[in-house]
Formats: structure tokens, C-alpha cells, sequence
């Protein structure tokens, strides 16, 4: 490849040197007596990251999708019925994944950058009893965060799992698996767990496991079923070599490097610095006269922010940012793809990231047509890191 530009997208992400060597390493056997503790402290560090001391982590080849349909093919059967709180982009791919498998699906949805309201996702709980009811954390397409806690409360009052799409959230915004009740908390490595992608990650609990075990038939997928996986995990915490199909050996050693990272610099710590980092590119979108597409502050996500164009400036903005040396990623949302940019900003974003970004979308602005006085941006966003 040639000359480096910064990667600031939704995932992949900029990569930490200890992860960047992890992956260089020589390839080993998956059962070498070297990797199996390896791939142990990978899935025991997922419950302090995911703050999930009793949840069961499970961490297999495939990307964020695959976690999704793990949950959803071991937890649904043909008939069951589940509520999609729909934010966008990846609300609908659960959706989709819960038809195929039977689901009967209701939705409560929101204009985009918008969230349902409490009030419509209590309704439509009480009125369809889901068995299963999945969120979107961070729906991607629009940036928007949504409050997990209440909703996962009411779930559980009605009986319902409760599987959280975190994989623009897990390890980047607070997500407390046990204390809110969250029956499966999913992520992919390249988010903001800051592992190249290739793996899917998930934290699963007692309830959802049992409700697993309790199926009249088993899930028609074998290599979706977390109960083929689970002696596996068990095996590899347990310091012992198991083969159900080849772990990604050397994505798993780069886990393992990032995990370590993250459990090194406290979740808490890390929490805070998403959203301070997160409100400081707010304060520079906003004194480059730019708008944010998510309807109010605080549903704004901390891992990325989804900022409308101003007028005159269009998606060629991406073009003139990577001329800058700084990788963004346009709209997804359907509806609204050609009126948004979005910039990630999870895993070991901090100033010189923040700083750089901005100080080259100054640039790129003012040369794609919205004029901006150099160093407006990077002032506002200095100003809003030390306040
Ligand atoms: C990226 C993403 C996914 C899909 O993950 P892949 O690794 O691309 O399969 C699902 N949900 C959300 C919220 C995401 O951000």
C-alpha cells in the first residue's frame, strides 16, 4: 500500500503497534500449547470490557453480521415473535436476519436520527410479548446512540432476551452488561475493540443459554449455534486445546494485544475519553457552521459522528479529506445517503487524531465551497478538550 492516511471511518480502525505486531507474528497451530492461553485471556478479558462478570464470551471467525445471526439463529424458532427497536441502517439487518429464521417481527421506529420514544417501545412490548426484543446501540447509519437501560428494564419485566447490537458501541460507549440485563451484548474486532476484522464477539447470558438448551429443535445452522461453541470457550479459558472449526489464529492473537489495552486503561477511563473526544468534534463541527444529523446532543454517539453538508459541499468531500491524508466514510442511511459524512472516531482516537481531522476538513471545506478561517475548528476543539 502506499502512503498512510489516518482512518477515520466506523471501523476498521487505526490499529495499535502491540496489535499491528500481534498479527505479524509466525502462524501457530490453533491447539499450540503457546496460543490456547492466548485465546483464553482473549474471552476472559470480554467480561471486564463488557463489565459482564456472569456472562459466557465466545469469540469466533466471522465479522459483526455473523455475531448477529449467532444470536438470533440460537435464540429464535420458527413462530417466535420479536421486537426490533429500529434506528437505522442495522436495526434492519436484524430485522431481516429474524424474518429468515421464522421470526414474526414488529418494529417501533424513528425517523432517522431520531429514537422511538419509551413510551412506543413500552406499548409495543406489552401489545406483541416479544420473546426476543433486539436494539442497535449505535445505529452506524445515522450516529444516533439510544438509552440501552429502560428498554432492556422493561424487556425483562415481560420476560423477553434482550440481544444489543454493540458493534459500533462495545468497549467505546457504557455498556454494563450485567447491571442493565442485557442477555447478549455482540461486537465485531474492528470496531471499537481496535482488532483488525475477522472476528465475531459475544457475551451471552445464563437466561439466553438456557432459552438455547430449552429449543424443541435445534438451530437448523451448526456453525451458528452457540451451543457447539460453548466447550470450546470453556475448553480454551480452561487452559485446554478444543476443536469445533479453526479459530483465526492470528486475529485472535491481535484480540488478545488490544484486550489487554483496553482492560489496561479501565473502562471507565475509556468511556470517558470516547465521549470527551466525541463532544470535542462536535464543538468543531459546530463552529465550522456544521450540522449534526442526529436530532439532539444527547443521543449523539461518542464512536462517531454522522454531520449533515453544508450547503454547496457534497459527497466529493471524502476525496478532498483523503487528499489531506485523512480516510472518512460517506452517508449509508437510504433515505438520507447523499446529505451526511460520517467520521469514527473509537478505539485510541484521541488529540493528535482529533486535531489532525479536523484541521484537513478545514481544508477540504473551504475547498470543496463552505470557506472556513483556518483554525477555527481545531481552536473549538482544543477549547472543548480542556473544559
Ligand atoms: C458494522 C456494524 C455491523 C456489521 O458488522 P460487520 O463486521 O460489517 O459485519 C452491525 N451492526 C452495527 C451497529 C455496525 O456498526
Amino acid at each position: 500500500m502506499s502512503e498512510h492516511r489516518l482512518l477515520m471511518i466506523p471501523g476498521p480502525i487505526e490499529l495499535e503497534p502491540s496489535v499491528l505486531a500481534a498479527m505479524g507474528q509466525r502462524s501457530t497451530s490453533h491447539v499450540d500449547p503457546d496460543f490456547v492461553p492466548v485465546m483464553g485471556r482473549a474471552i476472559a478479558a470480554l467480561r471486564t470490557v463488557m463489565l459482564a462478570p456472569s456472562a459466557q464470551p465466545f469469540v469466533i471467525a466471522g465479522s459483526g453480521t455473523l455475531a448477529m445471526e449467532m444470536a438470533c439463529a440460537s435464540l429464535i424458532e420458527r413462530g417466535d415473535r420479536a421486537l426490533v427497536i429500529d434506528t437505522g441502517y442495522f436495526s434492519a439487518r436484524m430485522a431481516s436476519i429474524l424474518e429468515r429464521l421464522g421470526a414474526e417481527v414488529t418494529r417501533v421506529s424513528a425517523t432517522p436520527g431520531e429514537v422511538p420514544s419509551i413510551d412506543a417501545i413500552d406499548e409495543a412490548i406489552r401489545a406483541t410479548k416479544p420473546t426476543l426484543v433486539a436494539i442497535t446501540h449505535v445505529d452506524t447509519s445515522t450516529g444516533v446512540r439510544i438509552h440501552v437501560e429502560p428498554i432492556a428494564r422493561l424487556a425483562k419485566e415481560h420476560g423477553a432476551l434482550v440481544v444489543l447490537d454493540a458493534v459500533c458501541s462495545a468497549a467505546g460507549e457504557v455498556i454494563r452488561q450485567d447491571a442493565w440485563g442485557i442477555d447478549v451484548v455482540l461486537t465485531g474486532s474492528q470496531k471499537a475493540l481496535g482488532a483488525p476484522p475477522g472476528l465475531a464477539v459475544l457475551t451471552v447470558s445464563e437466561a439466553a443459554l438456557a432459552r438455547r438448551r430449552a429449543r424443541k429443535t435445534p438451530p437448523a445452522s451448526l456453525y451458528l449455534d452457540l451451543l457447539e461453541w460453548l466447550p470450546i470457550m470453556q475448553a480454551y479459558e480452561a487452559g485446554k486445546p478444543a476443536y469445533f472449526a479453526t479459530p483465526a489464529v492470528s486475529l485472535v492473537c491481535a484480540l488478545d494485544q488490544s484486550l489487554a489495552g483496553i482492560v489496561r486503561e479501565g473502562m471507565e477511563t475509556r468511556f470517558e475519553r470516547h465521549a470527551r473526544v466525541a463532544r470535542a468534534f462536535r464543538a468543531a463541527f459546530a463552529a465550522l457552521g456544521l450540522a449534526m444529523l442526529p436530532a439532539r446532543d444527547a443521543i449523539c454517539a461518542s464512536t462517531l459522528s454522522a454531520v449533515r453538508y453544508p450547503s454547496g459541499v457534497d459527497a466529493s468531500l471524502a476525496q478532498a479529506m483523503r487528499d489531506e491524508g485523512v480516510v472518512i466514510a460517506g452517508g449509508l442511511h437510504p433515505d438520507l445517503k447523499a446529505t451526511y459524512f460520517r467520521i469514527g472516531h473509537m478505539g485510541s482516537t484521541d488529540r493528535a487524531e482529533l486535531l489532525t481531522t479536523i484541521g484537513a476538513l478545514e481544508r477540504a471545506l473551504t475547498r470543496g465551497g463552505h470557506p472556513c478561517e483556518p483554525g477555527v475548528g481545531v481552536t473549538a476543539a482544543m477549547r472543548a478538550l480542556a473544559s
